[in-house]
């Protein structure tokens, strides 16, 4: 069966027949999203890279339809989960990193404006017909922390191994209290 996540047809048509598409795809099948996990990992020592971060399975929902009664812009539902691999930058080691992502879209066309869908953001659509699987992987590209660290704080060996010489050197309230009471 041809993979709907990977058609081109137009907004219109997909919003016309209120398209709904399923995905569940791993990692490896979005190659730009894999390519820039690709490069963070490149950090770690080889044998340190996980060894199946391309198998991190993609999980989620795209729904068409339209903005507006007379059906002149077409949106689309947006909802996608993937928990990808990453490099902490405080301790340097690989962590498993949830994402999701939840966004309703119009979409409109380069230089088109839509008044009173406040609710929605624009997706400007750059060709004539639309992919979807590239608006769920910009969506999760965008996602990406721009400096990803472990979630889970007790994991991080940067802030777990020396937690006493951790305190002495930063005393971020202590530095705050300092210079409020210098301000008053
Ligand atoms: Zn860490």
């Amino acid at each position: 069966m041809a993979n709907l996540l990977r058609d081109r047809r137009t907004a219109a048509d997909w919003a016309t027949v209120g398209q709904v598409i399923e995905i569940a795809e791993k990692l490896s099948g979005f190659e730009r999203l894999a390519s820039v996990v690709e490069a963070d990992l490149a950090a770690l020592e080889s044998d340190m890279i996980p060894a199946h971060w391309r198998d991190s399975l993609i999980v989620g929902r795209l729904e068409f339809g339209f903005a507006d009664d007379k059906q002149q812009l077409p949106m689309v539902r947006c909802e996608a989960t993937v928990t990808t691999d990453a490099v902490c930058q405080r301790c340097l080691e690989a962590f498993r990193l949830p994402l999701e992502v939840e966004a309703r879209l119009l979409l409109l066309e380069l230089e088109q404006t839509a008044e009173g869908y406040d609710d929605l953001e624009v997706w400007e659509l750059e060709d004539k017909d639309l992919r979807p699987q590239d608006i769920v992987e910009e969506l999760l590209i965008m996602a990406l922390p721009f400096s990803a660290k472990h979630v889970d704080s007790a994991s991080c060996k940067a802030l777990y191994s020396e937690p006493r010489e951790r305190e002495e050197k930063t005393k971020p309230f202590a530095a705050l209290r300092a210079q409020m009471t210098q301000d008053h």
